[in-house]
């Protein structure tokens, strides 16, 4: 095939693109946060369709993020460079993300107070605790070679797999970058930093130290010169009338 190569990197930006969309703007901006009211419809399709899309649970994702905000950079952090390293945050948020949905099936009190406001319960496939959690990251695999097998594109097929299935890659970037290097418009008490190739590799979230300032605001961006496609998304998907925005979401 003529233009393989490109046709396999348009593929891996597509599914990369649909799994950093639904992280920031609906896991993040929507259900942890509120900034952004999601119309019923798109917010019961969501909840019952996003964990076979990225493999993310959102109470747990909602629940994890909000405890980041809560203990930024402190020992209680569940992912800081500071405390994991920023190479060893990668496992680190892996494996604070099965705790945290543990604590969760349990209902220990103290991680319910975090998501007493969230009116949905765990995804079916979380609430057992068994493996069957890995159904969506099987099945895309399983779709990935069978595309392979049938055309013999097996590059292309891992691109559609990689793209889709990047949120550990894309929370890694955001969760060390974000919080350890580039320039803070802010004087906070935690670490975090606007990182501009996070924030144009992870739509706008790459400006953590701008999030931690405002972190009900649906914008990150404030500076000319800061660059925040999540914020764009919701701007379309607004006019759309898939979404409102919050009445605190506004930056002061
Ligand atoms: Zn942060
Ligand atoms: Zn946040």
């Amino acid at each position: 095939m003529e233009n393989y190569y490109l046709y396999c990197l348009v593929i891996f930006i597509f599914f990369y693109g649909v799994s950093i969309t639904l992280t920031s703007v609906f896991y993040h901006r929507a259900i942890t946060h509120s900034a952004i009211e999601l119309n019923p419809i798109l917010k019961s399709i969501f909840l019952k369709s996003s964990v076979w899309l990225t493999g993310i649970e959102p109470k747990g994702w909602a629940c994890m993020h909000r405890m980041h905000h809560q203990y930024s950079d402190g020992p209680s952090d569940p992912h800081s460079p500071h405390n994991n390293g920023v190479f060893g945050l990668f496992l680190a948020q892996s494996k604070k993300y099965e705790e945290i949905l543990d604590q969760i099936r349990s209902k220990d009190p103290k991680i319910m107070s975090v998501i007493e406001d969230l009116d949905f319960p765990l995804h079916p496939l979380y609430q057992s605790g068994s493996l069957i959690w890995l159904t969506p990251y099987f099945s895309h695999a399983a779709l990935a070679l069978c595309f392979g097998y049938f055309t013999g594109f097996w590059l292309m097929g891992a691109c559609y797999f990689v793209g889709l299935m990047s949120h550990p890659v894309q929370g890694w970037m955001v969760n060390s970058f974000g919080h350890f290097s580039g320039k803070r418009n802010f004087d906070l008490p935690d670490k975090s930093t606007n990182n501009f190739f996070v924030m144009l590799l992870c739509l706008g979230e790459g400006l953590q130290n701008n999030h931690h300032q405002y972190p009900d605001a649906a914008k990150f961006s404030l500076k000319w010169y800061e660059i925040d496609m999540g914020y764009s998304i919701c701007l379309v998907l607004s006019w759309l009338g898939l979404l409102k925005f919050s009445a605190n979401s506004k930056v002061p």
